[in-house]
């Protein structure tokens, strides 16, 4: 189980993302990605095999702006260390972006039920089973990101925690966890998500240490449920 950081608030999310994937590099990885939203309905996602500087050297000329975002650094469980494989992996609608740390049992009983449902997958981690059926329970149900995301981990067994974005939607982002621990950071109009402590020091004392099962509507002014 690697790092996650996400931010959302007033500050460039690159320059808070990257400092905190920096921070988390003390765990070992073997990738590293980010994706940032921006106040015009675009999403970028960048993504590299190798360490954290691999990742800012990929991303030179391109664009970073944005004031909400997920970071990544990834030990592989599924499948080998590679861009593709590399976290934040995109539904096939590319209008969810998603980290986890952790591993999905049933990722192949699941992906097997998504495929039949016209889902193809480009990686061969468990996670992307994980963000393309958050995407289809959305379609489906015509639901919140939250509410998709919350039934859809109705159907997983296995260890997670997860930071889910909205392209299209910059004011908010969705955080759970089961056995896997995730924290999310209390500032002034800024509110950040990190897999441990360390990438929040600096910028607030104030932290909530999520419970099991829990999941979190995570706003700029902070955690609404
Ligand atoms: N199981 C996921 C993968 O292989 C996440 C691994 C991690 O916790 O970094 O991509």
């Amino acid at each position: 189980m690697c790092g996650i950081v996400g931010y959302i608030g007033k500050r460039d999310a690159y320059d808070v993302l990257i400092q905190g994937l920096h921070r988390l590099e003390y765990r070992g990885y073997d990738s590293a990605g980010i994706a940032l939203g921006r106040a015009d309905g675009s999403m970028s996602v960048y993504k590299s095999r190798g360490k954290v500087a691999d990742l800012e050297a990929s991303v030179a000329g391109k664009d970073i702006e944005g004031t909400i975002g997920i970071a990544h650094t990834r030990w592989a469980t599924h499948g080998e260390p590679n861009d593709v494989n590399a976290h934040p992996h995109v539904s096939q609608s590319k209008a969810i972006a998603l980290v986890h740390n952790g591993t999905i049992e049933n990722y192949a009983v699941l992906k097997k039920a998504i495929e039949q449902h016209g889902y193809k997958f480009v990686s061969e981690t468990d996670t992307d089973v994980l963000v393309q059926l958050i995407d289809y329970v959305k379609q489906t149900n015509g639901c919140t990101l939250f509410d998709a995301v919350k039934e859809a981990l109705r159907q997983v067994e296995g260890a997670y925690a997860i930071a889910v974005m909205e392209k299209g939607k910059p004011d908010m982002l969705v955080a759970a966890r089961k056995s896997s621990p995730l924290v999310i950071g209390i500032g002034k109009g800024e509110t950040f998500i990190a897999s441990d402590a360390t990438p929040i020091v600096g910028y607030t004392d104030k932290v909530v240490y999520l419970k099991d099962n829990e999941i979190a509507l995570v706003k700029r002014a902070g955690r609404w449920r």
